[in-house]
């Protein structure tokens, strides 16, 4: 039997797992527009290669990745394409960025599909393939995972912990299509040539267990475990899940491939399967609906479908007063409930003052601690928490501030009621909205010193061709005033041959 260890912090809410948990996945209806952003993961650019007017095909890549870390974006129907506009996305920042809205045709005509033999088929190209199809990680982070498929591994990890109060998306994938996630898994696996897999589960979860072992006996992964691991927020975390299995803590700054080891949420497993074996794209996802609805479940939505729709499958009871994208832990207010559904949208939890009542008013810090003991990550939230108030950024930075991974557990704890998040939130955009603008005055810099080195190198190049061409003149003159010379010279010698014959 595997031995389990414990993480640092964490805290442990009740889970209110049951309320959406005790249904299957419904798919969503097809809506009749589709508002697809074309930034879906969490880095790199995407090339736009559709314009309006144009007809596309479900699954049809309509924008293309652009460098390393970029990720592809895809039709999830078949349709045209009527504008390509730039649409608020659902995300904390509330940026716009440009999306395709796409009319659906209501045919679902696919493109053509070619399915790979993931074992008989160069890594290259299977990395390339989970690439091409825009798989993210589907846990929250949307990481292009073929970037964490660049590695040798011993150890995978695959994440079905889904620790997050009120979530339940993952534990219906594992119930309702375990087998397929297996088969992902094993992909992975051979693919970073690891020799165990790991399935982590919350003990919360004994259904999804239950499948998971049968499909795991069924194919006879001989190196494949499903471990059920004690409730215990964030035991999803990435780093917090790899300890639990396998006691490796990694440190700040180093990544799992450093110590052998890497972790994909169970979606991800299941999007890279049906992309390899089926070589669909990653444009559906399970969505949870719960907090305060009529019918809490777990819907497949078509990346794109507007949330308002999914929302209505649900019906928010009437006191709803605010939907949030994720969880209560993680989760941030939507601005509005007409933004699409994207790759990170795990959950709309409907919150109603009975059901979530509002928070107290914030209080001055006291300096208890309580929120370092509970830090899964063993920072210091309170200091983190000064120094981003202060907006002194470096000493942020210097307490680790990219180390949070944001899970809510100090502000859970905090006796104060401080937003300790929002405020890391708040310090990390800033950080990062800085870096940009001084990338782009570096850029801007260059630019302008690389004109001011052209133009004195075209200064420089034009007068060498006047000196050049001077001295030509010079020389040819001084040649021909020599042949002259000689000219003359060789006429008088004539002339007095002749007179003294
Ligand atoms: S828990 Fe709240 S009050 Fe206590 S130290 Fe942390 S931030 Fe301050
Ligand atoms: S949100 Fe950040 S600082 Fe707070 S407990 Fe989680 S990791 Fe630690």
């Amino acid at each position: 039997m595997l031995e389990l260890f414990a993480f640092p912090g964490g805290v442990k809410p009740d889970s209110h797992k049951e309320e959406s948990a005790r249904t299957p996945i419904v798919p969503a209806p097809l809506p009749p527009l589709l508002v697809v952003p074309f930034r879906q993961s969490a880095t790199g650019g995407v090339d736009i290669r559709v314009q309006a007017g144009e007809q596309v095909l479900k699954g049809q890549c309509i924008g293309s990745a652009e460098g390393p870390f970029g990720t592809c974006v895809h039709a999830p129907t078949s349709g045209k394409v009527v504008a390509i506009e730039s649409r608020t996305l659902p995300h904390p920042s509330a940026l716009a960025a440009p999306c395709a809205i796409i009319e659906a045709d209501g045919t679902e005509t696919w493109r053509e599909r070619v399915p790979l033999d993931p074992y008989a088929t160069d890594p290259a190209q299977l990395r390339a393939r989970i690439r091409e199809a825009g798989i993210v990680g589907l846990g929250g982070a949307v990481f292009p995972s073929h970037v964490k498929m660049n590695a040798r591994i011993d150890t995978l990890v695959i994440n079905g912990a889904e620790c997050e109060p009120w979530i339940t998306c993952d534990d219906r994938l594992m119930r309702e299509r375990a087998p397929t996630i297996v088969a992902g898994a094993a992909i992975i696996a051979h693919l970073m040539g690891a020799k165990r897999i790991l399935i982590g589960i919350e003990d919360n979860k004994p259904d999804a267990a239950a499948a998971m072992r049968a499909a795991v006996a069924a194919v006879g992964q001989g190196e494949m475990q499903v471990i059920s691991v004690p409730t215990r927020y964030p035991a999803g975390g990435e780093k917090q899940l790899i300890r639990v299995l396998t006691g490796i803590e990694i440190p700040y700054g180093k990544l799992g491939p450093d110590f052998g080891v890497q972790c994909f949420n169970v979606g991800t497993a299941h999007a890279v399967a049906r992309a390899v074996l089926h070589d669909e794209p990653l444009i559906t996802r399970v969505v949870t609906l719960a907090g305060n609805y009529v019918r809490p479940g777990n819907v497949e939505a078509p990346i794109g479908t507007p949330i308002d729709a999914l929302l209505a499958l649900g019906e928010p009871k009437a006191d709803t007063d605010r939907i949030v994208m994720g969880g209560p832990m993680m989760g941030f207010v939507l601005p509005d409930t007409s933004l699409p559904v994207v790759k990170a949208t795990n959950c709309l939890l409907a919150m109603s003052p009975t059901l979530f009542p509002p928070s107290p008013p914030e209080m001055p810090c006291i300096r208890c601690g309580a929120c370092t003991r509970v830090c899964p990550m063993v920072l210091q939230p309170h200091e983190l928490y000064w120094h981003a108030r202060a907006k002194n950024f470096g000493k942020a930075q210097e307490y680790h501030l990219f180390d949070c991974i944001e899970c809510g557990c100090c502000a859970y704890v905090c006796p104060a009621h401080i937003p300790l998040v929002d405020y890391y939130r708040f310090a990390k955009a800033e950080i990062r909205a800085r870096e940009r603008e001084k990338a782009a005055a570096d850029r801007a810099r260059e630019r302008y010193e690389f004109r001011k080195f052209r133009e004195e190198r075209d200064k420089a190049e034009k007068a060498a061709r006047l000196a050049a061409k001077a001295a030509e003149t010079k020389a040819k003159l001084a040649q021909e005033g020599a042949e002259a010379v000689i000219a003359a010279a060789q006429s008088r010698a004539h002339a007095e041959e002749k007179d003294s014959s």
